[in-house]
C-alpha cells in the first residue's frame, strides 16, 4: 500500500513539475499584473487606525495545523479540520525568516526584522549588523504619529520579541538595560510577564520596577487591578499575578480556570489604548516557542489555541471598527522541527491521545523534583514502578506490566518505549554532575529533564507527532491578515517586508 502511495506521489510530482514549466511564462505575466494592480491599489488603501500584530513565537504552519488537528481529533474520528480563527483570515502571505548570521535565526533578530525592517545578528535587538545603528521601529514611528502603543507577551516583558518593539541593545541578555529602555519608551501599555533582571544581572542595580514607576507608569499585578484597567488608567504595566518559569505567564495547559489569560491582556490593552488617534498593539504568544524547544506538543498546541483566543478579541474589536482595523498574525520562526506524522505511525495520527497529558513538562519536572527529595530522605525507594502512577495520571501512558493493558491499547508502552523510559528515569534519578554525556544523550534529551522529555516524546510519537530539533529551524512562517490594507500582505516575501508593508500602508517614512 505504501509503495503504491509513494509511486503515485512521484508521478504526481513529475506531472506538477512539467505543468509548472509549461505555465512559467504565463505565471510571470500574471505576477507582473498582480504587482501592477497592487501598486495601484496601495494608493487607495486607507491608513489603518488600529493595528494588531500577533506573533506566535516558534509558530509556523505546523504548529497552527497541529492545533487544528488536535481540535478535530477531540471532536470526532473524521478527517475534517476544526479550524482556528487565525487560519480563516482572508489574506495569507508567507515570510522567510533567516537573519544575517543564520538560516535558523533567533527571536531577537527576527522580531527586529518585523519591528524595524532590518536583518541583524541572532541575539541582537533593534540594532543593525554593526550593533550600533538603531533603526526607527514601527512602534516608534507610529508613536510619533500620535498612536498609542501596547506591548503584550506571555513571557517576560524584557524577553527578545517584546523588547524588539521598544528597545535597542546589542545583546538580548542585557535584560536590565532592556527594562530601563521600557521605562524610557513612553509607550502606553505593557502587559503579561514580569522582568527577569529587575536589579541587574548581579542584583546590585536600582530596582527597574521603581524606575518604571518613576517614569509615570501605573504597575498593577493583582487580578482585581488588572480587570479594572480602563481608558483613564494612564501609562500601564500590567503583570500577571501568577508567574511560572523565568517570570513568564503560566502555560495555558497549567493555568487555572480563574487565571488571567493572554486574551484578557489583549482586551485590557484595547480598554487602555483606545483613543481618537488610534493604537498599535503587539501581542506575543511566547511559550509556543518554549514548548517547541522542550518538544512538548500538548503545551505547544494549548498555547497556540490561547493565541487564537487572543486574536478573537482583536477580531471582535475589528467588527466595531471594520474600516479602520488591521490584524496581522505571524510567527517569528519555527521551533522544534515539529511534524504531523512521524516514523513509527506512518500515515496515521491519533492526536486525541494528547488529551491524556494533564500538565506541561515544567510542572511534571516539579513533581519529579519533589519525588527525588522523598527518595533522598528514605521515604521512597527510587524505582520506576513507584513513579508509574504519576506517569499514568499525567500522561495516560500504561506500563506493559499493568493489568489495564487490555483496556486502552493505544496508550500501552511497547517494550521499546518502556526501555527508553527506564533509561530516562535512571538518568533523571542521577545527580546532574554524574549524568551521562555525549551526542546520543543530547539527541535523546536536549538538555531537558530526561524523564519528562522522554514522556512527551513517547506520547507525541504515539499521537503521530515528530520533532527534529530542540532549537529553531529555517522553515518560512505564514502571515495571516485581515482588515484595512490586509491585501498588501498577500504573496511570498521576507520577514523584513512585514515592516516595509506596514510603513507603506501607514504612509510613514
Ligand atoms: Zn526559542
Amino acid at each position: 500500500m505504501r509503495q503504491v502511495k509513494k509511486l503515485f506521489t512521484a508521478i504526481a510530482c513529475i506531472a506538477i513539475a512539467s505543468t509548472g514549466l509549461a505555465a512559467f511564462s504565463t505565471v510571470t505575466n500574471a505576477q507582473t499584473k498582480i504587482v501592477q494592480t497592487q501598486s495601484v491599489n496601495q494608493a487607495t488603501y486607507k491608513k489603518p487606525k488600529y493595528i494588531f500584530t500577533f506573533i506566535g513565537d516558534g509558530m509556523s504552519y505546523v504548529q497552527l495545523n497541529a492545533a487544528q488537528v488536535y481540535q478535530s481529533a477531540m471532536k470526532s474520528s473524521n478527517i475534517e479540520l476544526s479550524k482556528l480563527a487565525i487560519t480563516q483570515f482572508p489574506v495569507v502571505g508567507s515570510a522567510t525568516t533567516q537573519d544575517s548570521t543564520s538560516f535558523c535565526p533567533d527571536s531577537a533578530s527576527t522580531a527586529t526584522a518585523i519591528s524595524s525592517g532590518i536583518k541583524t545578528h541572532s541575539g541582537v535587538i533593534g540594532l543593525g549588523i554593526d550593533k550600533k545603528t538603531a533603526p526607527e521601529s514601527i512602534t516608534e514611528k507610529l508613536k510619533e504619529e500620535g498612536y498609542k502603543i501596547g506591548i503584550v507577551s506571555s513571557v517576560s516583558i524584557d524577553h527578545a520579541t517584546p523588547a524588539a518593539f521598544y528597545a535597542h541593545v546589542a545583546s538580548r541578555k542585557s535584560m536590565y538595560d532592556i527594562a530601563l529602555q521600557l521605562a524610557e519608551s513612553d509607550f502606553d501599555y505593557f502587559a503579561g510577564g514580569g522582568l527577569v533582571q529587575p536589579t541587574g544581572a548581579n542584583g546590585d542595580q536600582k530596582d527597574a520596577y521603581e524606575i518604571i514607576k518613576e517614569k509615570g507608569y501605573n504597575i498593577v499585578n493583582t487580578k482585581e487591578d488588572i480587570l479594572s484597567l480602563n481608558n483613564n488608567s494612564g501609562k500601564t504595566y500590567a503583570i500577571s499575578p501568577e508567574l511560572q518559569d523565568s517570570k513568564a505567564m503560566y502555560y495555558d495547559l497549567d493555568a487555572q480556570n480563574t487565571s488571567i489569560r493572554l486574551k484578557d491582556f489583549v482586551q485590557k490593552g484595547i480598554d487602555v489604548l483606545d483613543n481618537e488617534d488610534g493604537f498599535f498593539m503587539m501581542v506575543e504568544g511566547g511559550k509556543i516557542d518554549w514548548a517547541g524547544h522542550a518538544n512538548d506538543a500538548m503545551a505547544n498546541i494549548q498555547d497556540t489555541i490561547a493565541l487564537d483566543e487572543a486574536v478573537k478579541v482583536a477580531m471582535e474589536f475589528a467588527k466595531k471598527h471594520p474600516e479602520e482595523t488591521l490584524i496581522v498574525v505571524t510567527g517569528d520562526h519555527e521551533t522544534g522541527g515539529m511534524s504531523i506524522g512521524q516514523a513509527t505511525t506512518g500515515y496515521d495520527t491519533a492526536f486525541n491521545l494528547l488529551s491524556h497529558q494533564k500538565m506541561t513538562y515544567v510542572e511534571f519536572d516539579n513533581l519529579i523534583k519533589d519525588y527525588k527529595k522523598e527518595v533522598a530522605v528514605g521515604n521512597k525507594k527510587g524505582t520506576i514502578e513507584e513513579v508509574f502512577p504519576l506517569i499514568q495520571e499525567n500522561f495516560g501512558l500504561i506500563s506493559p506490566n499493568d493489568a489495564e493493558v487490555a483496556k486502552n491499547s493505544a496508550l500501552v508502552l511497547t517494550d521499546y518505549e518502556y526501555n527508553k523510559l527506564v533509561s530516562a528515569f535512571e538518568e533523571t534519578m542521577k545527580a546532574k554532575e554524574i549524568r551521562s554525556t555525549g551526542v546520543e544523550v543530547e539527541i535523546l534529551y536536549g538538555g531537558y529533564e530526561p524523564l519528562s522529555i522522554t514522556l512527551t516524546h513517547i506520547l507525541n510519537n504515539k499521537a503521530g507527532i515528530g520533532w527534529t530539533s530542540y532549537a529553531h529551524t529555517g522553515v518560512p512562517v505564514p502571515v495571516y491578515t485581515m482588515g484595512t490594507g490586509a491585501e498588501i500582505f498577500n504573496g511570498s516575501y521576507d520577514n523584513t517586508d512585514i515592516f516595509n508593508k506596514m510603513v507603506e500602508l501607514c504612509k510613514l517614512n
